[in-house]
């Protein structure tokens, strides 16, 4: 899907047509076809490859943004041989770079690279390379740090750029160059000093950045105000993106015989919030028989390079990580990314989601989603420092993708290109029944109801409470409607109160989804209270709209999946929120027992 709307608000003087660049007349095209076919071995060009390679050999500043695995490496290695001299490509990690080279040599493609770890023979022969009038190295790889620090390397590129051999810039994975971007490198600020010094050499900028502001950013700290734009659609067609509600102990054991029932032997990561969370997920699903392994910040970099080779090349299945394990993934196999936590920001899960399934084959992106993540990210932003306004914005990206997790009703594919402004035709992930989202799958089977009535109810007794000056938190509130005795709920007296059991016949998860929503929607709020040092509480109060729900200007709707009976009696919730790992298990044997003597019965009963 070729989409040029973007180029309209982004740069007024670049043109806006692509016909213009789809075109096989250039002096140029009969050896970039060879080049495709013979040297690349491929047959048919992916959206705006074509394009980007026409405009780039035409001598244009370029800017590619596709989606992570969407073929944005051929956009310059292709350029980078037909034309005459050395391409120069700036790559902000190691591994990314030798992946990259290898994959040139064995297509025969002269390349190399100036990392910290090679011999003294070796980069002197590179040198002498480049310094030949006709050199017989076609792309040179390097990381940001070495352009800033290597006077070697500045001053053959000086001399490349003097006799007309420089042939272009490429500044792969562009976004690092922004503090806005999810992976922010320092040294890549130091990159705008090639427009500068270089004015001539054309720029070719690559990412699979969706949001608006980290492009424009980019623009800016490159320095090319002058370019043209190649967007691809985000969307990734072979991704399949559901939430699925979290029961802290149990969904760990749902977990394990998903793994085992549909992913057996397949690759997969399970992102979790913390350190210790890595080791105990790792732990109990190597427990179950899985080939699983914890990764994180807390351990050696040479632990974590074994770690993440050993899961590369498949000794390990499943990798149980913080979000330190990001960039520089480059396994095209993965087939399922779980978020055992809550993404931090929609932009985040993108990113995070987005490493399953880089070899077009279908994939599983999976949420385990509960209200208690969003209280543990909001009391590590709370404590994290920084400024209200840094703060304002975590906060922000929070209650977006707790808005994403929450919705039941919307597509989830729509719902993440819009936040990146692009528009997405929903047909599109309806039609095809293997890859639909979890909400465009079940379109057939929810249910909108409205709930004006209670939540006006909920509202006021919030009310009632918080003018007599206490402050209660989330969980009693539900406590006190759904009318259970715990002791909090008896030692501040609310079992005889008239509110108490105010909500009796809701399940709790429903009356959750409920608050959430009134919280959500600015009827009720959440009020983070310091009650001993480093200790926060979050305090509900009543929200700046409440008054146009008490007076009934608003409604409120939930969206239930229709098997839901909001009439359920809350036993079954309570006993589902205790659900203990060691008593599913024997429940099991016990059930495996029981269906063994039955059989044995009904034989010498003699029946079927
Ligand atoms: P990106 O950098 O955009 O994440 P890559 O450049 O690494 O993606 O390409 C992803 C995969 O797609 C690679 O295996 C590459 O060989 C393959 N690829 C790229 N372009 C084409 C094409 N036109 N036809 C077939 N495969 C392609
Ligand atoms: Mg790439
Ligand atoms: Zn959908």
């Amino acid at each position: 899907h070729i989409n040029t709307s973007y180029n309209k608000d982004q740069n007024s003087s670049s043109d806006l047509s692509m016909a213009e660049f789809a075109n096989t007349n250039f002096n140029f095209s009969w050896e970039l076809l060879a080049v495709f076919k013979r040297t690349f071995g491929l047959r048919h060009f992916r959206p705006n490859q074509f394009e980007a390679i026409n405009a780039a050999l035409l001598g244009h500043n370029c800017f590619i943004l596709m989606p992570t695995g969407g073929g944005k490496s051929l956009c310059y290695q292709l350029p980078a041989i037909v034309s005459k001299g050395v391409t120069v490509v700036i790559s902000p990690l190691k591994s990314l770079i030798i992946d990259q080279i290898q994959s040139l040599k064995s297509l025969d493609i002269p390349a190399a690279h100036l990392l910290g770890g090679i011999t003294s023979e070796k980069e002197n022969s590179i040198y002498s390379e480049l310094w030949k009038a006709d050199p017989g190295l076609k792309l040179l790889y390097v990381t940001p740090e070495k352009v800033a620090g290597n006077k070697k390397l500045i001053q053959v590129l000086r001399t490349l750029h003097r006799r007309n051999l420089l042939s272009r810039i490429v500044i792969d994975e562009a976004h690092c160059v922004s503090q806005w971007g999810h992976d922010f490198r320092p040294d890549y600020k130091l990159l705008g000093v090639f427009k500068q010094n270089y004015q001539n050499v054309p720029i070719m900028a690559l990412t699979a950045t969706a949001t608006q502001r980290v492009r424009k950013d980019i623009l800016h700290q490159l320095n090319i105000e002058e370019t043209k734009w190649f967007v691809s659609s985000f969307n990734r067609p072979n991704l399949v993106y559901e939430v699925i509600p979290k029961k802290n102990k149990s969904s760990l054991l749902e977990i394990a015989k998903l793994i085992k029932k549909r992913f057996a032997r397949q690759s997969g990561i399970i992102y979790c919030m913390t350190k210790i969370e890595c080791d105990n997920i790792a732990f109990i699903l190597s427990r179950e028989g899985i080939r699983a392994v914890s990764y994180h910040a807390g351990l050696t970099d040479k632990k974590r390079n074994n770690i993440q080779m050993l899961w590369t090349s498949n000794e390990f299945n499943v990798i149980c990580a913080t979000i330190a394990f990001g960039m520089g993934i480059d396994k095209p196999d993965v087939r399922y990314v779980i978020h055992y936590s809550l993404p931090h920001s929609i932009e985040n899960y993108y990113q995070e989601s987005g490493r399953a399934g880089r070899d077009g084959d279908i994939a599983y992106c999976f949420i385990y989603y509960n209200h208690s993540d969003m209280h543990r990210i909001a009391k590590l932003i709370e404590l994290g420092g920084g400024t209200n306004e840094t703060k304002k914005v975590h906060f922000h990206n929070l209650y977006r993708i707790v808005s994403y997790c929450e919705n039941k009703k919307d597509c989830r594919r729509a719902m993440q290109l819009n936040y990146f402004d692009e528009q997405f035709d929903i047909a599109q992930c309806i039609a095809d029944e293997k890859t639909a989202c979890d909400n465009c799958r079940i379109k057939h089977s929810i249910k909108i109801i409205d709930v004006t009535d209670e939540s006006i109810n909920l509202v006021r007794a919030i009310q009632k409470i918080c003018s007599s000056g206490k402050s209660f938190t989330f969980t009693h509130y539900v406590d006190i409607f759904i009318g259970k005795k715990t002791q909090q709920v008896v030692a501040h007296g609310h079992e005889n109160s008239n509110i108490f059991g105010k909500a009796l016949h809701w399940n709790r998860s429903n009356l959750e989804q409920l608050i959430h929503k009134l919280i959500l929607e600015g009827y009720l709020k959440k009020e983070m209270v310091e009650i001993e040092s480093d200790i926060l509480n979050a305090y509900i109060r009543i929200g700046p709209e409440a008054e146009k729900l008490l007076s009934r200007l608003v409604k409120v709707s939930l969206t239930l999946s229709s098997k839901t009976n909001l009439n359920n009696s809350n036993i079954d919730s309570i006993e589902d929120s205790t659900v203990n790992p060691i008593l599913e298990e024997i429940k099991e044997k016990c059930y495996k027992n029981l269906m063994e003597v039955c059989r044995g019965l009904a034989e010498s009963l003699n029946i079927s």
